[in-house]
């Protein structure tokens, strides 16, 4: 999609750190971390949000979970906790129109969120 931030990473227009990648799928460092460990999960296709990517109905979203458990797993996270986020919308904080999957984890997470 023209003018998408992360449409342009996944092409590769953009540099990112990459920490994991599939056919569909791209993992890589928030430029902005959060915790010590803050990846993003994208689908390399556009959907906006994830309920539009739940919504495609082919397995893409399942993916994007997958892989963010991978990728606490290789930040050895999975067993300690992690938090897997999707803002959703102007109020949830949703700057990027193109769904990620926020993967944070390596201190305490407070509840409720900010
Ligand atoms: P959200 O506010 O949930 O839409 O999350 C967007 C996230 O993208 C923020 O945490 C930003 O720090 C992050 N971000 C913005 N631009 C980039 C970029 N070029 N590379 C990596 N992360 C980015
Ligand atoms: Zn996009």
């Amino acid at each position: 999609m023209a003018d998408c931030l992360f449409c342009a990473v996944a092409a590769g227009e953009i540099p990112a750190t990459v920490v994991l990648e599939s056919d569909r799928t791209l993992a890589f460092r928030d430029i902005n971390p959060q915790a010590p460990t803050h990846v993003l999960v994208i689908p390399k296709a556009h959907h906006p949000n994830v309920a539009a990517l739940a919504s495609a109905g082919d397995g893409l979203l399942e993916e994007v979970i997958r892989s963010a458990h991978a990728v606490a797993e290789a930040e050895g996270v999975s067993d300690t906790g992690y938090r897997m986020v999707f803002n959703t919308g102007a109020q949830a904080g949703q700057s990027v129109q193109h769904v990620h999957a926020h993967v944070l984890g390596g201190r305490d997470l407070g509840w409720p969120p900010g």
